[in-house]
């Protein structure tokens, strides 16, 4: 059957309420595992290399170049299969995935296809404030490797090939189709995505590619048990987009369903400009892969001592993070959670807390003031430069009286700015409270001589004039100087 141009899409009078469908969604994550070099050959990860420079025989399908399977590759999918409670296979096999496509150099792709790894998982996701918690089970989760990438932006009227991806580990984690709306696909994605994390088998850096999403979607009328005909939805970038996209398509298939026509089985692309899917070019949508055994390695054995030792070394993961935030260091809920999100952002308050010891404080100074200044600068926790040990000096700073909460402010940005420590800020910008009496009354010394008819006056019994002087030593100290002290020893000073 020849793909149509264009998407069918009923007109908006044919339209029905969505009501009457209910949404079935399960979804591929690609996941770009952290490893230094590529699944079968000894080439560099490494994002942003130049062009083709992280490329050697084997990656590049020369002839007779025979590939190696990076063990770690195979620790670090054991690693998320278990904690996905997979149920792991001791016999798993390496296929060849075959299509044509310029990015990829030998014509077809290794992969696993009829004995994956793992299957028959699950992953449970909290209550948000849309969502109920829910358990989404997990088909198979199986190990491939990426194909190169195909540039189209950087030579004028030509494409270019960069192969330096070409052979990077990946795992492909499939669900069920237990996904009933768009919002609990984006919580499903959201606690994947956080288990990777902590799980440190990826970077799962969406913008640079290391995590991707292919989501199919059907509609089907509420309280139907048979699955409608599915499209594939491809070009996913953002979670955001993943969730726009299934409304759209949700909406369009609802549209025809309603209008009793048919759903077309096909690969669909989000076009996140027009907010519209428009249909995949046929070659992007064969499904012929001719799989077959590679012949080249053999199959995969995990024994249980390897899923044992794997099993054991897993970190701890993000529930019982949140409860021993909670137990130790006597946060909320909402606090453990926001602080729990990211496994980084939580070893970063950890420290900061530890450093400080007023908990509270460090949570609220890392909910609010550092995620902020990330936010602002688009960083990872990992490459922000003011460290842990820094926010804990400038609380102390605080807490101890050097610094008022407004110039805490201050040396804080400043701090995220230069990388410079609170202390060197707070001396170079003059924002550390002067509490020093000879300090404060040299400054009252002088205000009283160059406004004697008031402090006369003040003197003399006029107290309302004291906030006055108090002022003009606020003033003279450029907002420095500790005003509570100030007023003590210019009262004394005066006598009143
Ligand atoms: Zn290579």
């Amino acid at each position: 059957m020849s793909v149509r141009e264009t998407v069918e899409s009923p007109r908006a009078a044919d339209s029905v309420a969505s009501g009457a469908f209910e949404m079935v969604v399960g979804l591929e994550v690609h996941v770009q595992l952290l490893t230094r070099t590529k699944a079968f050959c000894r080439c560099a990860t490494d994002f942003g290399a130049p062009p083709n420079t992280n490329v050697c025989p084997v990656c590049l399908g020369l002839p007779g170049a025979l590939p190696v399977l990076n063990e770690h590759v195979v620790d670090l999918a054991l690693r998320a299969a278990i904690a996905l409670d997979c149920e792991i296979h001791p016999v798993s096999i390496f296929a060849r995935k075959n299509y044509f496509y310029p990015d990829l150099p030998k014509g077809y792709q290794i992969s696993q296809y009829d004995r994956p790894l793992a299957t028959a998982g699950r992953l449970t996701t909290d209550a948000t404030g849309e969502t109920a918690a829910s358990t989404v089970r997990i088909t198979r989760v199986h190990i491939e490797e990426d194909a190169g990438k195909s540039v189209h932006d950087r030579f004028a009227g030509v494409s270019a090939i960069d192969l330096n991806r070409a052979g990077v580990p990946l795992i492909e984690i499939v669900s069920e189709p237990d996904i009933r709306s768009a919002a609990a696909a984006g919580a499903y994605l959201r606690a994947l995505k956080q288990l990777l994390e902590y799980l440190e088998v990826s970077d799962v850096n969406m913008e640079e590619g290391s995590l991707r999403v292919d989501a199919n979607v059907s509609a089907r009328p509420v309280g139907a048990s048979t699955l409608g005909t599915k499209t594939e939805l491809k070009n996913l970038n953002s979670f955001s987009a993943v969730e726009r996209a299934l409304d759209a398509e949700f909406a369009r298939q609802c549209a025809l369903l309603g209008a009793g026509q048919r759903v077309m089985q096909q690969t669909l692309l989000w076009d996140a400009g027009s907010a519209a899917v428009r249909p995949a070019r046929s070659k992007e949508e064969s499904h012929d892969y001719r799989y077959f055994p590679d012949p080249d390695l053999p199959p995969l054995l995990v024994d249980r001592a390897r899923i044992k030792r794997v099993r054991n070394d897993l970190p701890e993961l993000p529930a019982a993070r949140k409860a021993r935030y909670r137990e130790t260091f006597g946060l909320g809920a909402y606090d453990a959670d926001v602080l729990t999100a990211e496994r980084s952002l939580g070893s970063y308050f950890e420290e900061v807390a530890r450093a400080h010891r007023d908990s509270k404080t460090a949570a609220n100074w890392v909910m609010g003031e550092v995620r902020a200044a990330l936010n602002a600068r688009r960083l990872e926790i990992d490459r922000f430069p003011v460290r842990p040990a820094d926010v804990a000096e400038l609380l102390d700073l605080v807490a101890s009286g050097t610094l008022s909460g407004t110039a805490a402010k201050r040396v804080f940005a400043l701090m995220a700015e230069t990388g410079d420590r609170a202390s060197q800020i707070a001396a170079r910008e003059g924002l550390a409270q002067v509490r020093d009496d000879a300090a404060l009354r040299e400054w009252i010394e002088q205000v009283i001589a160059e406004h004697e008819p008031e402090a006369t006056r003040c003197a003399r019994g006029e107290r309302k004039l004291l906030g006055v002087l108090v002022g003009f030593v606020m003033k003279k100290s450029k907002g420095r100087a500790d005003p509570k002290r100030v007023n003590q020893l210019l009262a004394e000073r005066l006598g009143v």
